[in-house]
């Protein structure tokens, strides 16, 4: 199964991602985490998207666009079950990756719009914090790790993300409003959008999902 995930920033898209990659063993491909490990190593991407991410605003189609194509078509590319998080973000991507796929003739299956709510998204973020090591994600209050600023799976540290403070918050919100919003219209024109309640708790959120592909197989779409 290929899948993007939508939605604003916070609804739950990498906490979905992670239940997935355990039930239905997908690949999670995150377009923030690929740019943040380019911009760790010091490469050419990474230092040119460090000055649009901390800023907030979307780092230029051309370089994700890039990235994206290596690793779907590149040498040792992911070519079954596999879910997009956070790309694409810009209808010029939603394209793009059509083209890619097209090519390689492995359509998208679904598109899955997380939608949440602003005070949500808020808290959320607010708290959000990062294992250094594995990526995994804990909230200070709604998921805290067992042992303070240690990550459960790995022994890793916990960090804050530098674009989850209040000011880049905001324009991370008015980017999805003017640019990404429109990729959900993309998805809900090829009929291939299906809509979660990000506010839910996530598990409740993949219970929903699993009932959504079983209708479908039933129906035999997919
Ligand atoms: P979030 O988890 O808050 O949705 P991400 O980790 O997906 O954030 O992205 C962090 C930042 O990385 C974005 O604010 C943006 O600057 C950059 N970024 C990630 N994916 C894309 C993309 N598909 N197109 C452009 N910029 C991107
Ligand atoms: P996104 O990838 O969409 O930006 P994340 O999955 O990183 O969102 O979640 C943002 C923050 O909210 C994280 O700290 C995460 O632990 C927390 N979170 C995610 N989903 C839920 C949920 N359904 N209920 C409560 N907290 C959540
Ligand atoms: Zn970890």
């Amino acid at each position: 199964m290929r899948l993007v995930l939508l939605g604003p920033p916070g609804a739950g898209k990498g906490t979905l991602a992670a239940l997935l990659k355990e039930s239905l063993k997908l690949v999670h491909i995150s377009t923030g985490d690929m740019l943040r490990e380019e911009m760790k190593k010091e490469t050419p991407i990474g230092q040119e998207a460090k000055k649009f991410i901390e800023k907030g605003e979307l780092v230029p189609d051309e370089f994700v666009i890039k990235l994206i194509e290596k690793k779907l078509t590149g040498g040792k590319r992911v070519e079954h079950g596999y879910m997009l998080d956070g790309f694409p973000r810009t209808r010029k991507q939603a394209e793009d990756l059509d083209r890619i796929l097209g090519e390689i003739r492995q359509p998208l299956d679904y598109a899955l719009y997380m939608e949440s709510t602003l005070p949500v998204i808020i808290q959320r973020l607010g708290g959000r914090r990062v294992c250094e090591n594995c990526g995994a994600l804990y909230h200070i209050r709604n998921k805290p790790p067992k042992k303070d600023k240690i990550c459960d799976l790995c022994g890793g540290e916990l960090y804050q993300r530098a674009d989850d403070n209040e000011v880049t918050i905001r324009t991370r919100m008015d980017v999805y409003l003017k640019s990404t919003r429109l990729v959900i219209d993309y998805y809900q024109a090829q009929g291939k959008l299906k809509k979660l309640d990000g506010d839910k708790d996530s598990e409740e959120v993949q219970a929903v999902l699993m009932q959504i592909f079983h209708e479908d197989r039933k129906l035999n779409k997919h």
